[in-house]
């Protein structure tokens, strides 16, 4: 059992650890538009997260990879779950949703399904980082992305 979810609801648990197995999205994306790192010295989770987007509209691919823990890594999973097929706002609004949410914050979001799992940690301060880092890398993989001609 990995540290820190052991006192997550056993339903989340099970779908936390689903995508800690086989993760959604795991690898890198060919000549990516987008492409970030992050890291997160309180727990040693690394990530790369790339991403592709066609005509400057829609994110039609987004992978990550990196070595974490099952939080980490299944929030970036499912993070690439929700992100693909969405237009370049959307993503950046569900980014800001989440980590709003997960900050405790007002939320406009709803968030359903998988990502609906990782509200728990919320009640687990020091794993909130995890659960972050692929979005902040994502965030910033937006920043830095190239301007598609
Ligand atoms: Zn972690």
């Amino acid at each position: 059992m990995d540290r820190g979810i052991g006192n997550l609801d056993a339903l989340y648990r099970e779908v936390i650890l689903d995508h800690h197995r086989h993760p959604r999205n795991f690898g890198a994306v060919t000549n990516p538009t987008g492409f970030s790192e992050g890291y997160n010295p309180l727990c040693g989770d690394r990530i790369e997260i790339s991403f592709r987007e066609s005509d400057g509209k829609l994110m039609t691919e987004c992978s990550f990879r990196g070595e974490g823990c099952s939080i980490c890594m299944a929030s970036a999973s499912m993070m690439t779950e929700e992100v693909i097929g969405k237009s370049l706002p959307a993503v950046q609004e569900i980014i800001d949703g989440f980590r709003a949410l997960l900050k405790g914050e007002e939320c406009p979001l709803a968030v359903e399904g998988d990502l609906e799992s990782l509200v728990g940690v919320r009640a687990f301060p020091v794993r909130i980082k995890c659960a972050l880092l692929p979005w902040t890398t994502l965030h910033n993989a937006l920043l830095a992305k190239k301007e598609t001609p």
